[in-house]
């Protein structure tokens, strides 16, 4: 259900909405400061805030640092108003992740070991069903009620059409092509449940913590079984004309493909240079290398035939972001994914980027491992959701048909 999401329409300056967004981003942080950012009358910020009050969203506390005079109350967002899911499906596993509206972890299934992969025998409908099924349970332990879920991101390791939210030629699952997982939530909730690539997904969460988003420029890599990517530009999530943006590893490249792609293009980056594609050479080879563990252990070891392959790959790797990064000239290429452990793997990507970047992109570049290697794609489905859940327009749509239902009882009272 990714037609129309709230979070890619500009907000209406000085809307409810717009205020909840204010609050939230800590810029206004009581209602004489909102009334000086945007130029609002203060009985009009008044009438705002009660809205937002009234929804449950923004809470009064204490006293802001004022000197002398009345003290202003310091507004802000309630974050137990309701909460979020986040969801990582990969083909071995199935992380969930629980978060308030304020982005505080709830509940992890890694915690509770329940992050078994999703059965695939009854199609994406059984597969939705026991996801969601996931989310009551996990939301129960924690003695949180299903009727305070707001809305949920899910992260796919396959391009996601946008705005449909249909998966593309996903490899995990080839029977799940153009399927709009998040449609299939529906017959479970009627909150907001959005499907997002996981790289993207993960180039969110990477974001600048310490500047102002709209700062951000950065290119995500996840470094897995195979290769993704996600684009951060001027603080947004740029997932281009139809959702493909940030597919780095469809670029073809100097070598020879030793594992199958659907992408179509020969000798494409994810089928010569992931670990897949390693593993797979090496086996052919006659080494016992079966999973990424396995590549990281034997690298770490100093194994020559297996250090060689994970040097070649990064070269390669390098290579390609290179090109990206002297085209879009970001602050940040942030390297995730199980792969992003590899010293030799990672010291080849950096040195080739850098050594084929213009100095003039070099000069500001920042190539650095994920803040959050193991989280970061649940965190970023958290960013998503929230982002979703309390876009201004959403919230402005809420306002508007609780005060037409209003309006609506009054009359025919
Ligand atoms: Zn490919």
């Amino acid at each position: 259900m990714n037609h129309r999401l709230y979070q890619d329409v500009e907000p209406v300056p000085g809307s409810v909405g717009d205020v909840l967004r204010l609050i939230r981003g800590g810029e206004s942080s009581s209602r004489s400061v909102l009334a000086r950012t945007t130029g609002l009358a203060p009985s009009t910020v008044g009438l705002r805030v009660d809205a937002l009050v009234d929804l449950g969203l923004v809470h009064e506390v204490g006293a802001e640092g004022s000197r002398g005079g009345r003290r202003a109350r310091r507004l802000e967002l309630d974050g137990t108003a309701g909460f979020v899911a986040a969801a990582d499906l990969g083909a071995n596993h199935t992380r969930i992740v629980l978060s308030d509206l304020a982005g505080r972890t709830l509940a992890d299934s890694d915690d509770t070991r329940s992050s078994a992969p999703l059965p695939r025998d009854d199609g994406p409908a059984g597969a939705v069903a026991e996801l969601w099924r996931r989310f009551e349970t996990l939301a129960a332990e924690c003695g949180l009620a299903v009727a305070d879920f707001q809305g949920a991101a899910i992260g796919v390791p396959a391009p996601i059409a946008y705005p449909s939210g249909r998966i593309v030629t996903p490899s995990f699952e080839p029977t799940w092509h153009d399927v709009a997982l998040g449609s299939l939530f529906a017959s479970h909730t009627d909150a907001p449940v959005l499907v997002e690539n996981d790289a993207n997904l993960i180039a969110l969460a990477e974001r600048s913590d310490t500047e102002p988003p709209e700062r951000s420029n950065l290119v995500a890599v996840k470094l897995g079984t195979r290769i993704g990517g996600g684009v951060i530009a001027g603080g947004r999530l740029h997932r281009g004309v139809g959702g493909a943006a940030g597919e780095v590893s469809h670029t073809s490249v100097d070598g020879t493909s030793v594992i199958g792609c659907t992408c179509g293009v020969p000798n494409c980056l994810e089928s010569v240079a992931s670990a897949g594609a390693i593993i797979a050479r090496l086996r052919a080879a006659g080494h016992d290398v079966s999973t990424t563990a396995d590549l990281l252990r034997l690298g770490a070891q100093g194994d020559a035939a297996v250090v060689e392959e994970l040097r070649t790959a990064g070269a390669l790797i390098g290579r390609v972001l290179a090109g990206i990064a002297n085209f879009f000239n970001p602050r940040e290429v942030v390297l995730a994914g199980a792969m992003s452990a590899s010293p030799p793997l990672v010291a080849a990507i950096r040195s080739e980027l850098y050594r084929m970047c213009l100095p003039l992109v070099a000069d500001d570049l920042d190539v650095r491992a994920s803040r959050a290697p193991r989280d970061a794609g649940v965190h970023g489905g958290v960013v998503l959701a929230l982002d979703e859940v309390l876009a201004p327009t959403r919230i402005d749509e809420l306002v508007r048909r609780a005060t037409v239902s209003d309006d609506r009882t009054v009359r025919s009272a």
